[in-house]
């Protein structure tokens, strides 16, 4: 057995009363191959939150590092999500993705994308709280939803989903919504938390003063901006370095002027990367 660190990342108690840890590995575009490999790497760091989905084709093999790292389930908070074409049968898609991963339960599962024109995800919410009172979910989320979608969510189930998983970094941070969920205590989880660095962070004076004045380096004072505003985060790298220099952010902090200056970058609708979630899965 691997010899693993302590867990680095405080937690964070969501509104069902499930702590989540507030930094984690995300595993998009890892390949199947690649990823038992990188999560036990994760898991030997001292990451404890892992983030994949039924769309990543790496559910098994997630999966296989949880049960390689003879940690105690428990101690691992593990994320997944149904997929657009599921949404109707997500009851269904969850068992398989249990099987996948080999566990009995997951600790947090996303309707992925609301999918609008399909009009699924109140039936797909429905399904996952029955599920998560079956033991087979802890906490149920959604991700990519917009304002409406989150009321027409909370106004049919009188629930409120969790967290709300949304593309967000220093060029896109869809301040409306992300203080709409703040308002109403649902937990914010930037994905591409860097930007997938698609943009030069080192092209932002500001960041590269901050990152020299802290000795640190741009990507974890991005990371950390994040952790300031208390979202919940998790870069995505398969590289030991990545991750261990990612996960280097609880012992530094920002001023005021710093996070105003990171606010600042934010370019509205010119800066999302991914696509539009009223047009995605229809
Ligand atoms: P990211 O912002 O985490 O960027 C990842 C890229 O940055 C990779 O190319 C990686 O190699 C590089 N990188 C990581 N750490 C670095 C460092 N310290 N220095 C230099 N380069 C570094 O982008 P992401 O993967 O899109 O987002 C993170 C996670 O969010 C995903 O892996 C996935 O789990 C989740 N996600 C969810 C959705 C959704 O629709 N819900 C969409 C995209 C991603």
């Amino acid at each position: 057995m691997t010899q693993n660190s302590a867990p680095f990342a405080p937690l964070i108690e969501l509104n069902d009363g499930v702590r989540i840890p507030q930094f984690g590995l995300g595993t998009y575009k890892i390949a199947p191959e690649d990823t038992q490999q990188a999560v036990e790497t994760a898991i030997e760091l001292g990451y404890r939150h892992i983030d994949t989905a039924a769309l990543y084709g790496n559910e098994a093999e997630v999966g296989a590092a949880v049960r390689a790292s003879g940690l105690p389930r428990e101690e691992l908070f593990i994320t997944t999500k149904v997929w657009n074409d599921r949404q109707a049968e997500a009851r269904v898609a969850l068992e398989e993705s249990l099987q996948r991963l080999g566990l009995d339960y997951v600790d947090l599962y996303l309707i992925h994308w609301p999918s609008p024109a399909q009009n699924q995800f109140v039936n797909a919410f429905e399904q996952m709280l029955r599920a998560k009172d079956e033991g087979l979910l802890r906490s149920a989320g959604v991700s990519n939803f917009e304002i409406d979608h989150l009321e027409t969510l909370i106004d049919a189930t009188g629930t409120l989903p969790s967290v709300n998983q949304i593309e967000l970094h220093p060029r896109f941070q869809q301040t409306e919504l992300a203080a709409w969920c703040g308002a109403h205590n649902i937990a914010v989880e930037p994905w591409s938390p860097l930007g997938r660095l698609r943009y030069e962070l080192g092209d932002y004076p500001e960041l590269a003063a901050m990152a020299e004045a802290h000795g640190k380096s741009l990507a974890q004072v991005v990371l950390r901006w994040h952790v300031q505003h208390g979202r919940i985060v998790f870069p995505k790298s398969s590289s030991a370095a990545h991750m261990a220099e990612n996960g280097a952010v609880f012992d530094f902090e920002l001023s005021a002027t710093e996070m105003a200056a990171l606010d600042a970058l934010d370019a509205g609708e010119e800066g999302r990367q991914g696509p539009n979630p009223r047009e995605m899965g229809a």
